[in-house]
């Protein structure tokens, strides 16, 4: 079996956080920015733990500041992504690295977004939609611009809202009124959760943002009553085991609850998350998922339709996509 060549939908992917290194540093260099202290001896991304992670990553997004940056961004990441079987990714977008907030200039780094998945859709085969995404560490004010954002340009190409960022700053109730305006205008909820809070965050994101997808939730793990709600409700989670094992959210692959979560009825999916700040790809999900917990062309198909069933796309691209999972005759 070709891990490579297996069709992919990817649910949870950072923008940025895609951004090939060699790109960055093109970018970077074209602008006379200074991040050589991100970059290790070979062009990769340098960091160590969390914290140093989501400052290399800030710093890695300080060449991106034009609306055409960001067309030749997703034209990059889509490239990329598209080489490792993906037909279907939805990306997380951050209006505060698109305008600062302001509705007006977000249109603008929206449009110049949609091109390029356009573009990539016709040459690469890929289709992309976009997640709105509130940065937690930037506090419940500044989500709610995300949220207004996200409220005045839904449809199309944007499909959903959601948060990332430092889990730990604060509890989810300070967000829910970003998260009810979302909601309000008619967007679907993500958010991360359990990646490093317990399942009580998990509890609360669910209970207190009416989310129906969680970003990692991996820690639900500890408490059997709320994996059986999970399950029982069919919040899907958004799961990057190469991203948690980088990170050390998990001690190595074996620890990896993702087979145990499955195994309790939960609906799991797969993605990468920050892709090259975390060394892997999508075909290196899968062929550590099947080294590790034995996945086969069965497993692979269940996580694909069960992400295909969660995304945020209208009716008519979902059912477009489901035919390029079909099997091979
Ligand atoms: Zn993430």
């Amino acid at each position: 079996m070709s891990f490579q060549s297996i069709p992919k939908v990817e649910l949870h992917l950072h923008l940025e956080g895609a951004a090939p290194p060699k790109f960055i540093a093109g970018l970077a260099r074209e602008k006379n920015i200074d991040i050589s202290k991100i970059f290790d001896e070979k062009g990769n991304y340098a960091y160590q733990g969390f914290a140093e992670f989501l400052n290399t990553y800030e710093a890695a997004c300080q060449p991106l500041k034009t609306p055409q940056d960001f067309y030749r961004l997703t034209l990059a990441v889509l490239e990329e992504t598209a080489k490792h079987g993906v037909v279907y990714a939805e990306t997380f977008v951050s209006p505060d690295f698109c305008g600062g907030g302001d509705v007006t200039l977000w249109r603008e780094y929206l449009a110049a977004m949609q091109e390029a998945a356009n573009e990539a859709e016709r040459d690469f085969g890929i289709t992309l939609r976009g997640i709105i995404t509130a940065i937690r560490h930037f506090g419940p004010e500044q989500a709610k611009t995300a949220a207004k954002c996200a409220a005045e340009t839904y449809g199309d190409f944007v499909v959903g809202f959601g948060m990332a960022g430092a889990e730990m700053e604060g509890r989810p109730t300070d967000f829910a009124y970003s998260f009810d305006m979302a909601r309000e205008a008619g967007l679907p909820l993500t958010c991360h959760a359990g990646e490093w809070g317990g399942p009580d965050m998990v509890a609360d994101t669910i209970r207190d943002l009416g989310v129906n997808r969680i970003g990692h939730g991996i820690n639900a793990i500890q408490d059997p009553k709320l994996l059986s709600e999970i399950a029982e409700k069919g919040v899907v989670l958004e799961v990057c085991p190469g991203s948690n094992v980088v990170l050390g959210a998990v001690k190595d692959w074996a620890s990896h609850p993702i087979q145990k979560l499955r195994d309790a009825g939960v609906a799991v999916t797969v993605s990468t998350d920050d892709p090259p700040f975390f060394h892997t790809t999508m075909t290196y999900e899968f062929e550590m998922l099947a080294k590790t917990f034995g996945w086969d062309e069965k497993d692979f198909a269940e996580v694909n339709q069960t992400a295909l069933k969660a995304a945020y796309c209208d009716e008519a691209t979902r059912a477009k996509i489901a035919k390029l999972l079909e099997p091979a005759q």
